[in-house]
């Protein structure tokens, strides 16, 4: 195998780890994005869970309003006998303590069902709460690890890039210019291994002629659809 070719095969295996470690390193914040949805939810049911818990405690006050003043009507009702005369008049005022008394009992009834709502709201909050806490342990883990790792990529970065610049000297200008340019058009691809008469890169068959001067790793040919610069394996 001649020097150029296999300096551009150095070369093109140091930028496809360095592009790797990049996207790595790129998709660090969207990755732990996507690990914080979990949290989210939980944060959104805990959420519901408190306003629906205030809502019930409103209603609780409220109800619990309604069933004082309504004591107070009564009791107030009871001392005012003496201003009764005739009997059509108690009977009529004891029918409406009688219905105040019934209303009482409506309220109690209503308050008891809001307080079992309530009880069970309240539990499903302390569930909700453990879970956001789980969430956020375990997005913090999630985080240090991707922090760690990165910071591992970073290092070898800037060890690959010094090993990328040293090869680089060596390389003819011209061919380096070339490789670059389809490194960017190949999508961080600019050598394409060539097998059994395809370019790995395209899958394009290559011409039998063509082939045979690939498979001498020579020359630099490029692949007539891809335009990769192909090469042979040698085993
Ligand atoms: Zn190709």
């Amino acid at each position: 195998m001649k020097e150029p070719i296999q300096q551009l095969i150095k070369l093109q295996e140091i930028d496809s780890r360095i592009l790797a470690k990049r996207l790595f390193i790129e998709k660090v914040p969207a990755r732990i994005c996507e690990q914080d949805e979990p949290l989210k939810l939980s944060r959104q049911n805990l959420e519901k869970m408190q306003q629906k818990s205030e809502t019930l405690q409103k209603k609780k006050r409220e109800r619990e309003k309604s069933l004082e003043d309504i004591q107070e009507k009564i009791k107030k009702m009871k001392g005012r006998t003496t201003d009764i005369k005739t009997n059509k008049e108690y009977q009529a005022h004891l029918r409406e303590i009688e219905s105040s008394e019934k209303e009482i009992g409506k309220i109690e009834e209503e308050i008891l069902v809001i307080m079992e709502d309530l009880d069970r709201t309240v539990k499903q909050q302390k569930v909700e709460e453990v879970t956001v806490r789980q969430e956020i342990e375990k997005l913090e883990v999630f985080r240090k690890e991707l922090d760690r790792e990165a910071a591992l990529h970073e290092k070898e970065l800037t060890a690959l890039k010094k090993e990328r610049t040293g090869i680089v000297s060596s390389i003819d200008p011209d061919i380096y210019a070339t490789y670059m340019r389809l490194l960017r058009s190949g999508g961080g691809v600019a050598l394409s291994p060539a097998k059994n008469e395809v370019c790995s890169g395209c899958d394009m068959n290559i011409p039998p002629q063509l082939f045979v001067e690939v498979r001498k790793n020579e020359e630099l040919i490029q692949c007539p659809q891809c335009h990769r610069i192909l090469f042979c394996r040698e085993d």
